[in-house]
């Protein structure tokens, strides 16, 4: 047992999903933030708990052979990148080993098999400046000055940062505007703790095949003053194509409010996957690395192994990404999701790409999906899905097995709840066909999954 405040010298053998690494002291296991797998180290219990304990880095003895210094000087303090010392390739390793542990211990699938039906984890060639949305909360340090940057790990502190290394280039001259302009015109920022101020985040999106950018200014109130000036200022940034104010008065965690209206500009910027173009408002969600996007798609369409007469669903849909780009290759496809504004952007984006055979439905997708089949007898050929982190309801997985589509493709960004779905399905009828993982989050520890599945003959 490991009390606080002792000392204790151990090897670093593995990470947690957040980035902490794990090692053994006396039996136990103690997580220690900034380090790398294969570290050997030495750490101060800083919290005890029954089975496991935190400790700090105290001295990096031996450096594991995999550390590399990090590109971007906020690396350590800064919440987005958990990984950045680590080395691509073995940041790569890491997380094909995390997914296949998982469907391996959660899935309780054969890790023989998994190691011969598993495909090559997809990297970046180039894993930096990927992203193609960043949000920097606005505020001032204890000097008074205006900063915005990003959210130190799990605090509100702001690390004046304009420079992100997974961001575009475009975010440091937009931002600098921003803040110039509130200095001009004493603009104060938003504060957290009382209210008040007026200015929250920027978010900046762009399309990385288009080329247009958008930038929206979340405002705790409807006025920025001088914002005519600003528009003209930001409207000189090449390919700037809208720019939004967004109302957020609430006193709560999520960026954006309901309330969007338009400053300069479109209201929406647009962008490509494959050769189909998507018109992206604001507050829609859209894949951040589109570079990845767009290899997981095709793995995706790969696995769907579709012939063109297929009925298709594609559950959890979002602004019908997956659903437009395997329409024109299937005989009908229907999306469902939750979020009605997305649903809207679907249809929109439909109709944009001259796409007939795609239909949407706004809901939950254990309820409409359930609905449709024992009401209306919907049938499916082929089922794509991709759900938030925590993975499929039962009465999804359930209603699923009923309908007995030929094939099944789940997208996931969490393997520890694909791993528990994937287990439920090959318990009902099902075979794991072919997974690959897909990194989509280079220098964090996020990743992302997409397996095949296909239906037994004998049922
Ligand atoms: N397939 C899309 C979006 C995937 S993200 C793409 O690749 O772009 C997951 C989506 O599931 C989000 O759009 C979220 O709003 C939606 N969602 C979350 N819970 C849901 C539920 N219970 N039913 C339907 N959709 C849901």
């Amino acid at each position: 047992m490991v009390k606080k405040n002792d000392l204790v010298r151990m090897k670093i053998e593995d990470m947690t999903s957040e980035g902490l690494g794990i090692g053994h002291a006396e039996g136990m296991a103690v997580f220690v933030k900034d380090t790398v797998i294969g570290d050997e180290i030495t750490a101060k219990i800083v919290k005890e708990k029954k089975t496991y304990a935190y400790g700090r880095l105290e001295q990096l003895l031996v450096p594991s052979p995999d550390r590399v210094e990090p590109v971007c000087p906020a690396a350590r303090r800064c919440g987005g990148c958990q990984i950045q010392a680590m080395d691509y390739q073995a940041q790569l390793r890491f997380k094909e080993r995390k997914v296949t542990g998982n469907l391996a211990r959660i899935g309780g699938f054969d890790p023989e098999f998994l190691e011969k039906i598993r495909e090559p984890i997809m990297g970046m060639e180039h894993p930096f400046h990927y992203r193609n949305k960043a949000q920097f909360p606005v505020g001032t340090d204890r000097e008074g000055n205006l900063v915005a940057g990003f959210y130190a790990g799990r605090t509100h502190t702001i690390i004046d940062h304009h420079d992100c290394a997974l961001g575009v280039p475009e975010n440091r001259d937009i931002l600098e505007t921003v803040l110039d302009h509130m200095r001009k015109h004493r603009i104060p920022a938003y504060e957290e703790t009382t209210g008040k101020g007026l200015v929250r985040h920027v978010m900046i999106r762009a399309g990385f095949h288009t080329g247009q950018i958008m930038v929206c200014l979340v405002l705790n109130g409807r006025k920025l003053p001088a914002g005519e000036e600003l528009a003209e200022r930001l409207s000189a940034v090449p390919g700037m194509t809208s720019i939004m104010i967004n109302v957020n008065r609430e006193n709560t965690n999520v960026i954006m409010g309901k309330e969007t209206f338009r400053l300069w500009g479109r209201a929406f910027i647009e962008d490509r996957i494959g050769d189909v173009t998507y018109q992206i408002s604001a507050r829609s969600f859209y894949q951040v690395n589109p570079v990845q996007t767009e290899r997981l798609y095709d793995a995706a369409l790969e696995y769907a192994a579709l012939q063109g007469k297929e009925t298709v669903w594609d559950l959890y849909c979002g602004i019908g990404t997956i659903s437009l780009f395997l329409a024109r290759k299937a005989g009908k496809v229907y999306g469902v999701e939750i979020v009605p504004e997305a649903i809207e952007d679907a249809r929109k984006n439909a109709a944009l790409n001259g796409i007939s055979n795609a239909e949407f439905f706004v809901g939950k997708a254990e309820e409409v999906l359930p609905e449709k089949y024992e009401r209306e007898g919907i049938r499916a050929d082929v089922m794509v899905i991709d759900p938030p982190r925590k993975g499929c309801q039962p009465q999804v997985l359930d209603t699923m097995v009923k309908m007995a589509p030929e094939r099944i493709v789940y997208v996931s960004c969490d393997s520890a709840t694909l791993a528990r779905d994937l287990k439920y399905l090959c318990q009902r009828g099902y075979e794991l066909k072919r997974f690959r993982a897909a990194d989509m989050f280079p220098m964090s520890v996020h990743c992302e999954c997409v397996a095949s599945l296909f239906r037994k003959e004998e049922r």
